[in-house]
């Protein structure tokens, strides 16, 4: 590793950046990793090039393994003027993270945790995930031919165990409280060598940075004006700020863009604790939301959200289910982009933002859009889509009728 450090978030003690345990010691709140402000993009072509090749500079490894490298990342910014002018914004973009290996951009984090474990020599990773994070690590076990654990929760449908069992992990369905087993994964990382590359640990993070190297690569390093980001446990948020400020640093890009935190209203503890103006969130009982991937009812890295949104300037927002289903609705429709739910809730602060005047006619607004439909399509079940039926011998007559 190079010579950096893991820093607290919160009371700024530093740890060996050999260290796997996520959280501080003193104040029990997420760590991360020494910010970099010297670094270059790395010329090539990316058709030939890993994120970490490209990037390579923003990360802590002297080596890389790019055997682990399904090849994540190098995702499309698609630009919508149409939704720009409904919306009326100046420009709205999509960044389309379901064009990962495994369809979100959890295979960023993944891949990066993933080099962590192997340079600390682990043989021996896992997660704790209800979805998509679950698939992208049992992925990239099977690729690295790591002995993988996946924790789920009891109740999760076969439509989602199917996915992450196809890769053959060691996956258990375990029946209890899905907070208290994410602190036990870390327990259990400890006592049998296990490198859990959960939601918001430190590698995982440093993977969501390259959402924001591409986005500056691909704006020709003119910042956008917002950022909108999906937000469950925070990890994601936290890395595409971070990436932001790395470049600034490294005097690549002069702006950080402004970042907004979207939530779904059934479980928002994050917008909720900033609306009040708390420092820490509070635990949501009974979280329900169509947004499934969004639906961390205290999450891990909320606290540290709410101090890097206030820094950033950026704001936090929560949106309705039924807002959330018009938005996954018109992506479709008008961009051909086919997000899950979670994916289309930018989309949907978007429309919110704008009719209470926080955005402006003048504004450029990129949204993350974090995962792909086809994940989840129990979500569409109560829609009713319009399919024509026709005899072949009446085809062209029904044609003619239709132009
Ligand atoms: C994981 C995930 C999120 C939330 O990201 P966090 O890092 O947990 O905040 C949003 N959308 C999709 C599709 C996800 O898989
Ligand atoms: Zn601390």
């Amino acid at each position: 590793m190079k010579k950096t450090k893991l820093i607290c978030t919160q009371c700024n003690k530093t740890y060996s950046i050999e260290r796997v345990h996520p959280r501080c010691d003193v104040c029990n709140e997420p760590l991360e990793v020494e910010k970099v402000t010297k670094g270059k993009i790395k010329a090539g072509n990316i058709l030939k090039q890993t994120i970490l090749d490209r990037y390579g500079d923003f990360f802590p490894f002297l080596e890389i393994d790019r055997t682990l490298s399904l090849y994540e990342g190098f995702t499309p910014l698609v630009e919508s003027s149409q939704l720009a002018h409904e919306l009326g914004v100046k420009r709205v973009l999509f960044k389309n993270e379901s064009q990962n290996p495994t369809w979100s951009f959890k295979d960023r984090g993944t891949v990066v945790g993933a080099q962590h474990a192997i340079t600390m020599g682990y043989k021996r990773i896992g997660a704790v995930s209800t979805g998509n994070m679950a698939v992208s690590v049992a992925a990239y076990g099977a690729k690295a031919g790591l002995q993988t654990f996946i924790l789920v929760s009891a109740k999760l449908p076969a439509e989602k165990l199917t996915p992450i069992a196809v890769h053959n992990p060691i996956l258990i369905q375990v029946d209890g409280d899905y907070w208290q087993l994410y602190f036990d994964s870390l327990e259990m990382s400890k006592r049998h060598d296990i490198y859990f590359i959960n939601s918001d640990v430190p590698f995982r993070v440093e993977g969501s940075k390259t959402i924001a190297f591409e986005i500056c690569e691909q704006m020709n390093f003119a910042s956008p004006d917002y950022v909108i980001v999906p937000t469950s446990a925070g990890g994601n948020i936290r890395g595409i700020m971070k990436g932001f400020e790395e470049f600034k640093g490294s005097g690549i890009i002069k702006n950080v863009p402004k970042i907004i935190c979207a939530q779904a209203s059934g479980c928002a503890p994050i917008y909720t604790a900033y609306i009040r103006n708390e420092e820490c969130i509070t635990r949501v009982e009974n979280p329900h939301t169509i947004a499934h991937a969004l639906e961390n009812p205290y999450p891990p890295s909320g606290n540290d959200v709410l101090r890097k949104i206030k820094r950033n300037g950026g704001l936090c927002v929560a949106v309705s289910d039924e807002a959330i289903l018009q938005a996954q609705r018109e992506l479709a429709e008008r961009t051909g982009i086919f997000g899950q739910p979670a994916a289309a809730v930018p989309l949907a602060a978007i429309r919110k933002l704008r009719k209470e005047k926080v955005l402006s006619g003048k504004d450029t607004v990129v949204c993350i859009v974090s995962g792909s439909g086809l994940k989840y399509m129990a979500a569409l079940e109560k829609r009713s889509f319009k399919i024509h039926t026709c005899q072949l011998e009446n085809l062209n007559k029904f044609m003619e009728a239709m132009l």
